[in-house]
């Protein structure tokens, strides 16, 4: 099972419209915790089965028991973790996949009521809390930003003026850093949705200039959250600072070797490298914790997403990883490795 501090969860999705028009059958079950797979091309082979701290299904039918609403998997995950935050971990929830698979679903989900994913759902949730929790003795402030990092390169999403990358430093003290990286103070839920917003329209506008699609990209939405304490006795404040941090990775497909030369093979190089650097990282540290080795080297270093997220991970932190599947018959082998993959983060 996976350690105390990192929950994993897999998602499989409804078949598309493409799947269905291709008479796709379904290679994917779920019973409890547990997700099988059967090979399509040897489907008398027993199925492979992997156990989760969840397994989520996307069956039509809401009565379907594994069936899990936008609002379940907010409860499981989303809302454990800002209860984290609240007090005072760092926190990161990922979602891993090839591109159709349900990310995006799954962290920003749809417009449409009740198809908000976790991450406007948490928004809405902290300032919530927050306003009823407010008193003469506790006070909030909220700052967000929103990177993307491309080809281990960084783009500010809230300023759509700085047109090249960012610098990527390291405090001596609270770490790695983006130089210049815009932070804004948010007051509201619907303050961090507009930002949101601009900063969804953003990473299309770039990924279509740059003839490149935002699925390559790992898209990183942090909120600083920070909780004063006033001591009426003593006169004396405190604080504590908890980053949240939201992260849609990019696509898991492998870039197709064939194929791709110059920067298309790079783009694959450098997404396989930080998808990998970041399975390693957070089972290194699952292990950590759940004393299986007593230390080991943690490769941060190895990728800028890792690097960026290392107070965010290691030490006083929690991690939640959803694996987001599809069903299909023809997506075999990428679901597979994605489950595999989750697999070896627990
Ligand atoms: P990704 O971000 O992994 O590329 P998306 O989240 O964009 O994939 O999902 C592809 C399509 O499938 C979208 O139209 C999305 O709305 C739909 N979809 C994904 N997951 C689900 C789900 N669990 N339930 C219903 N529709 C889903």
């Amino acid at each position: 099972m996976a350690g105390a501090s990192v929950k994993v969860a897999v998602r499989v999705r409804p078949f598309n419209a493409r799947e269905t028009s291709q008479d796709a059958k379904c290679v994917v079950s779920m019973q409890g915790n547990t997700t099988s797979i059967i090979n399509p091309k040897q489907s008398k082979d027993a199925p492979k089965s992997f156990t989760f701290d969840y397994s989520y299904w996307s069956h039509t039918s809401a009565e379907d028991p594994q069936f899990a609403s936008q609002q379940q998997v907010y409860r499981d995950i989303g809302e454990e973790m800002l209860l984290h935050a609240f007090e005072g971990y760092n926190v990161c929830i990922f979602a891993y996949g090839q591109t159709g698979a349900g990310k995006s679903y799954t962290m920003m989900g749809r417009q449409e009521p009740g198809q908000q994913g976790i991450v406007p759902q948490l928004c809405e949730d902290l300032f919530s809390r927050v306003s009823e929790n407010q008193s003469a003795q506790l006070s909030y402030s909220v700052e967000v930003s929103y990177m993307e990092i491309y080809c281990e390169r960084v783009r500010d999403l809230l300023n759509p003026k700085s047109r090249g990358s960012l610098r990527v430093r390291e405090h001596p003290i609270l770490g790695p850093y983006v130089q210049d990286l815009s932070k804004l103070a948010v007051t509201s839920y619907a303050d961090i949705a507009d930002l949101m917003d601009c900063g969804n329209k953003a990473r299309t506008v770039a990924a279509t200039n740059m003839n490149e699609t935002s699925s390559r990209s790992h898209a990183v939405f942090t909120i600083v959250f920070t909780q004063r304490c006033h001591d009426q006795l003593t006169g004396l404040d405190s604080e504590k600072v908890s980053k949240i941090s939201l992260v849609d990775l990019a696509g898991s497909e492998r870039a197709d070797s064939s194929g791709a030369r110059g920067m298309r093979l790079k783009e694959g190089a450098n997404i396989n490298k930080s998808l990998t650097t970041l399975g390693k990282v957070i089972s290194a540290l699952a292990d950590m914790q759940s004393k299986k080795r007593k230390s080991d080297f943690i490769p941060y270093r190895d990728s800028v997403l890792t690097w960026l997220l290392k107070e965010n991970l290691g030490g006083n932190s929690r991690t939640a990883m959803i694996a987001a599947l599809s069903p299909a018959d023809l997506n075999y082998e990428e679901t597979l490795s994605t489950l595999r993959y989750a697999d070896r983060t627990k």
